[in-house]
């Protein structure tokens, strides 16, 4: 399956667009913007529109072989490095060759899907990720004269646990990168990158889109039958950012600790209890808004599912504990006590099932 088209951000497209065709496209980029805003789905348009025989102000054409290739992700000259799982092996050249393999498995799933969930909370561009960064921009390109290289969730280089090595492989490709490449980092926060990464990109913000523009995405390309009160709520929820739409966030642990609380809630009385009093009763800003985030993304989920099902009832509570939830995140700035936070959940949560 192509990917699906990208949604929105038309002024910031047409900049990008009338760079590359003045030839005025920095050649190392970094796209920042809230998570699920489509940052790395615009880097791959951005890659689709270096490549195409037909670009124009508009946009990459859409229709020629180079296009083609780069909509199915199989275009040579196009990379794209995902965070993945750490290799085991011991061998250098092996480590290497594993990473090359698990990063084409993780961008085939992402091809199948046509659409991708941030990665799990494991995954990372480690040391051999770099290196293979290194040797592919130093090959040359295969079809379009150029090659782009992505490099999503940068903010997972583990330059940023202090890894020499791969600190100084990448910040040699990013200080001279060969002329005919183009590199393209995102990540939610600048911030997040060391400023030695930064300072070597030109910063591209990518921001919130348009409510109507993320209903336009759901009715068209998620064939979902959300309509209504249902379809307004979760683009209300969503805040401008396509990405969270879907039913996963960022933080692995987050995630786990989420559906940790779905199931004590279900669970009865002295789970939950357990769980309440296992919170510590401070620190709201940290794990525990984590937490809340990931127990949104999970409701979303559990909406989605009912409204495909037609299930009126089970969306109206889903809906409710969605609401609670969302009521809880008001109070987290705050500094409220989790466990208090925790109790307040309880009830809207044992009824979501
Ligand atoms: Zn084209």
């Amino acid at each position: 399956m192509p990917l699906k088209p990208v949604y929105g951000h038309e002024a910031l497209r047409a900049r990008l667009a009338s760079a590359l065709l003045g030839g005025r496209l920095p050649q190392v980029l970094l796209f920042t913007g809230p998570v699920g805003s489509g940052k790395q789905r615009l880097a791959l348009w951005l890659g689709q529109a270096a490549m195409c025989e037909d670009l124009s102000p508009a946009g990459p054409c859409g229709r020629c072989a180079e296009c083609r290739l780069c909509l199915e992700l199989v275009h040579p000259d196009l990379h794209w490095f995902v965070p993945v799982a750490r290799g085991k092996a011991s061998d250098p050249a092996k480590l290497l060759e594993d990473v090359k393999i698990a990063i084409a498995e993780a961008v085939a799933e992402r091809r199948e899907q046509g659409l991708w969930e941030p990665p799990d909370g494991t995954t990372g561009h480690w040391l051999a990720a770099v290196r293979l960064l290194q040797r592919v921009a130093s090959v040359t390109p295969f079809r379009a004269g150029r090659k782009v290289l992505i490099l999503g969730d940068a903010e997972r280089l583990v330059v940023q646990e202090a890894n020499l090595e791969a600190a100084n492989a990448l910040l040699k490709v990013l200080e001279e990168p060969p002329a005919d490449t183009t590199i393209v980092l995102t990540a939610s926060e600048a911030q997040a990158l060391l400023p030695t990464i930064r300072s070597r990109t030109v910063p591209v913000r990518v921001g919130r889109l348009p409510d109507a523009t993320v209903k336009a995405f759901l009715t068209q390309e998620l064939d979902s039958q959300l309509t209504g009160a249902s379809l307004e709520h979760l683009v209300a929820q969503a805040d401008g950012r396509i990405g969270l739409t879907l039913p996963r966030v960022g933080d692995g642990r987050a995630i786990e600790r989420a559906r940790a609380v779905l199931g004590a809630a279900q669970g009865g009385a002295v789970q939950w209890a357990t769980l309440a009093l296992g919170q510590p009763p401070w620190g709201a800003r940290g794990d525990f808004a984590g937490t809340l985030d990931a127990l949104a993304v999970e409701l979303r989920a559990l909406l989605i599912r009912a409204a495909h099902a037609g299930d009126r009832d089970t969306l109206g509570r889903r809906l409710a504990a969605l609401d609670r939830v969302h009521a809880v995140q008001q109070t987290v700035g705050t500094n409220v006590n989790p466990q208090l936070a925790l109790a307040e959940l309880a009830q809207a949560l044992e009824r979501v099932a």
